[in-house]
């Protein structure tokens, strides 16, 4: 079989999505690779394609158990034969798979990296061909990668004891160049054909909002997507549970997830998730390593997290099926103090050098700096995140900062008079304070300290709280102001406080559109009117389209009652809906609506195996919904 034929056979797809192709060519070749792809992009295929054209087995090491357990099931359900090794199986159940690993029995075996050291292993591994071994999520073996596997070092150990070198490959979404070279070194990768593809991800449409009352506009936002899967990540396991409690009280099908619940509490609610019978989790960031649930709709972050790198993995866990999805991301100063305090009460490592545990806490801290700069951008999100990985960026038109309205307005007047109001105060106070002085607030707390008296009191009466903090926010980033790392967060004259002061070129900033003054009505909180995902504000079009931009209403009511044949189907083969198929795949049978198995094939992601397993139940639903009529249940394209 060629590789497309493969492709549509087992995997039910037409064709390979961006590098895919030339790093299985590579394989092919012979060659060693290493592909750094984000997350969602497809690296699981770029190995077991090759491992169904190659002659011996393919080894796949992989650090989460409960992601080998997913992919063996993925991979049984195209008909592929594949095993997993690792701790979850007992003596017995071990030594019948390396028994059936020895007939050839499996193209493709899953093993956890502690495994490879064990006896039965070994043998097995010496006794067989062995045509490649993959390292999937190859950063575990860099220590100054997020989630170091020390077990991870053994693999080198294991390739060189076998007797004729595999090829070897490695996947990451992982692009920092430290983790790239240690990848390289550690792996001993032999001319490896290096692939980095792009970070973007463009079904995602991401958006920052600055908001007072975090618990209701969770509950808005939820509420708006009803019956659609997402993923609310806490920063604290009391978060967490304030934020459970507000959602089931109300009603959500939600479920939760963090460190401080049992085993198997754990278990019930990831697995309640999975299959769909609670669609919303919030959890803390222990969850969703190895959950590669592909029909998430949204991922709300409900604190800030703590750099970039988690975010983006965290985000990027919307949206996989490449169906339109949202990362809004609930931000408040407070979580870069809560984030700082976390960073530096962490735990001292054990395994690493005084050196190395400080060396790693400077890296915390300045990731958490850009962390902290992403939430208070005004420029594109999606560009900063990618600059942030090293890849050029233009703006987007698919993020809250593309889409709001900015105007460039002078700040010169409204920055000195801050610079004087800080300095006036001897830079011991807080935002809260410099704003409540400017506007001339009488607030007990003002007048106790006599700031009435100060010149800049009420100098910028007719200015709205919002506007002044997103001046005095742009100019912390513009090293004119900054905020102590310590608990009172108090606002300090920067380095170049000096030079603006005396500044003669007008000042200028971009801030959001109609913010500067007071309106009418006295409310400064546009943002909190909107709710969050809203995106009614600014007029302009969102790009990538959802499910419901394509389909008709009578379209929407087949996919429907498709997803509830998928969840029939879920329980008769006991696995996850989404294994049976993507809310893409069930999408392109309502637009291509088969009536026969063989237009089945047509559909995007069911291949033969599917077909024969799953394509009558999904047919008879397709003939009694249309009656054996032909229809178009989709929006043909539109002027
Ligand atoms: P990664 O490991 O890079 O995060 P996965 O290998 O888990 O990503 O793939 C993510 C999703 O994309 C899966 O649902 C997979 O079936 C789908 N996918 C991969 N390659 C293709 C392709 N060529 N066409 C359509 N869907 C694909
Ligand atoms: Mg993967």
């Amino acid at each position: 079989m060629t590789k497309q034929e493969v492709l549509k056979t087992y995997f039910g797809y037409d064709s390979f999505r961006g590098s895919q192709e030339s790093i299985i060519d590579s394989i092919m070749e012979g060659r060693d690779v290493l592909a750094i792809m984000p997350t969602g992009a497809g690296k699981s295929l770029c190995y077991q394609v090759p491992a169904l054209m190659m002659p011996g087995i393919t080894i796949v090491i992989s650090p989460l158990i409960s992601l080998m357990k997913d992919q063996v099931r993925a991979l049984n359900d195209a008909g592929i034969h594949a095993a997993y090794l690792n701790s979850t199986l007992t003596e017995t159940q071990m030594e019948k798979a390396l028994s059936n690993a020895r007939r050839g029995q499996y193209k493709i075996i899953y093993v956890a990296p502690e495994r490879l050291e064990t006896y039965g292993f070994q043998g097995f591994a010496r006794a067989v061909e062995i045509s490649m071994v993959a390292v999937d999520e190859a950063h575990c073996i860099s220590q100054w990668g997020q989630d170091f596997r020390p077990s991870y070092l053994n693999i080198v150990k294991m390739i060189e004891s076998l007797p004729k070198r595999p090829i070897v490959s490695a996947f990451t979404a992982t692009a920092t160049l430290e983790v790239r070279d240690d990848i390289l070194c550690v792996l001993k990768l032999q001319d490896p054909a290096v692939t980095v593809t792009g970070f973007d991800r463009e079904n995602l449409y991401f958006e920052v909002r600055e908001q007072k009352n975090r618990p209701q506009a969770v509950l808005r936002y939820v509420r708006e997507h009803r019956g659609e899967s997402g993923i609310i990540y806490c920063a604290t396991r009391k978060n967490v549970e304030a934020v459970y409690e507000l959602l089931e009280g109300n009603g959500v099908p939600v479920t939760k997830y963090h460190a401080g619940l049992s085993n198997e509490e754990r278990k019930r609610n990831q697995d309640a998730f999975i299959f769909d019978e609670k669609p919303v989790v919030v959890a803390t960031n222990a969850f969703g390593m190895g959950i590669d649930k592909s029909n998430v709709r949204y991922v709300l972050h409900y604190n800030m997290p703590q750099s970039i790198e988690n975010y983006y993995q965290e985000a990027g866990r919307a949206g996989r099926d490449g169906e339109r999805a949202d990362c809004v991301l609930l931000y408040s100063a407070q979580d870069v103090m809560l984030n700082q305090y976390l960073i530096d009460n962490k735990e001292v490592r054990a395994d690493m050098t005084p050196e190395e545990n400080e060396a790693v806490q400077q890296r915390d801290r300045k990731r958490l700096q850009a962390m902290a700069r992403y939430c208070t951008t005004k420029d594109c999100l999606r560009a900063y995140v990618l600059q942030y990985f090293g890849e050029r960026a233009c703006d987007c038109g698919n993020c809250s900062n593309c889409l709001a309205e900015y105007e460039e307005v002078e700040v010169s007047e409204t920055c000195r008079h801050i610079l004087q109001c800080v300095r006036a105060t001897r830079g011991r106070f807080g935002i809260n304070v410099i704003v409540g002085i400017l506007r001339g607030e009488r607030k007990n707390k003002l007048l106790s300290y006599g700031f009435d008296k100060l010149v800049c009191f009420g100098a910028e009466r007719d200015c709205s709280e919002t506007y002044l903090k997103q001046v005095i926010t742009e100019m912390v980033a513009k090293d004119a102001l900054y905020v102590t790392n310590d608990k009172y967060a108090v606002l300090k004259l920067g380095a170049s406080a000096q030079e603006m002061m005396g500044q003669e070129r007008p000042i200028m900033m971009r801030v959001a559109a109609g913010r500067q003054v007071l309106s009418g009505g006295g409310v400064d909180s546009g943002a909190e009117r909107d709710g969050v995902g809203g995106n009614g504000r600014s007029g302009k079009r969102r790009k990538s389209s959802r499910i419901s931009d394509t389909l008709t209403s009578r379209g929407l009511e087949l996919f429907d009652r498709l997803r509830e044949t998928r969840v029939v189907l879920a329980h008769r083969e006991g696995m996850p809906p989404y294994i049976v198929g993507t809310d893409k795949m069930l999408m392109d049978m309502c637009v291509k609506l088969p009536l026969s198995l063989q237009e089945m094939l047509q559909v995007n992601g069911m291949g033969e195996y599917k077909v024969e397993k799953y394509g009558e139940d999904f047919l008879e639903t397709i003939r009694e919904f249309t009656q054996g009529r032909r229809e178009i249940l989709y929006y043909q394209e539109r002027g």
